[in-house]
């Protein structure tokens, strides 16, 4: 099962992308993860990385595509992948198709979760991140995932872990820059979503809608739904 999952930042991607990968046992491909692994880690994609994360701009096209092509190439992805955060563009978007028509793999299910613009950056600003996992769902503003507290700390929801927030969800004219992006149904994400609603019918994939606003148990109640 290949699958892409589409959201603004805040509309709970992750946390439901979490959830299909879980069901499907298949690998969890988050482009923005894996460019904070390589900041971590200090390698030349994670130098050339920060700069445009740090300011919420995309990474150029020429680092993130060939990362991410080959990324789905690597033996984990065999057997099926989530892949989350890419396409961003609608350059990524037909980077990947083309990608994926050459390697004769099928995109089984397209995923994309609505949300209003304002509740997104609300829920971005709330969001902590677990040292343990970045599957931890954990948002001081949500109350279904809201932190647990320990001596007086907050701390990781599900395992107690540290928690942190990301300096770019902190940063309002990041986010703006960041949803500037996605709601560009010209050239940024929507214009991804919607190349590939176009091609779907052609491709047999699967296109599944989400209203993003209700609690997180809910959006995951009609997703399981809407999989089948
Ligand atoms: P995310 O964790 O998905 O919010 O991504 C964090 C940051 O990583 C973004 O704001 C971008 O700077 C960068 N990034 C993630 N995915 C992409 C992509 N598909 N293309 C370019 N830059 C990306």
């Amino acid at each position: 099962m290949n699958i892409l999952i589409f959201g603004p930042n805040g509309s709970g991607k992750g946390t439901q992308g979490a959830v299909v990968q879980k069901k499907y046992s298949v690998t969890h491909v988050e482009s923005g993860v894996i460019f904070r692994e390589n900041i971590k880690k200090g390698t030349e994609i994670g130098k050339k990385a920060k700069e445009y994360i740090d300011r919420g701009e995309l990474v150029p096209d020429n680092i993130t595509i060939p990362m991410i092509i080959s990324r789905l190439q690597e033996p984990d992805c065999k057997n099926g992948w989530l892949l989350d955060g890419f396409p961003r563009s609608i350059e990524q978007a037909k980077a990947l198709d083309e990608a994926l028509e050459k390697a004769g793999i099928k995109l089984d299910v397209v995923i994309e979760i609505v949300l209003d613009r304002e509740i997104a950056k609300n829920r971005i600003m709330g969001r902590r991140l677990c040292a343990n996992d970045n599957n931890h769902p954990n948002n001081i503003f949500i109350d279904a995932i809201k932190p647990a507290e320990k001596d007086g700390q907050m701390v990781c929801r599900v395992c107690g872990g540290a928690l942190s927030a990301r300096s770019d969800d902190q940063d309002e004219v990041a986010i703006g820059k960041r949803h500037d992006i996605y709601y560009d149904a010209k050239t940024g994400t929507i214009a991804a979503v919607n190349y590939f609603k176009d091609v779907a019918a052609k491709k047999g994939t699967k296109i599944i809608g989400l209203d993003g606003k209700p609690g997180v148990k809910e959006v995951s109640e009609e997703l399981m739904k809407k999989l089948g």
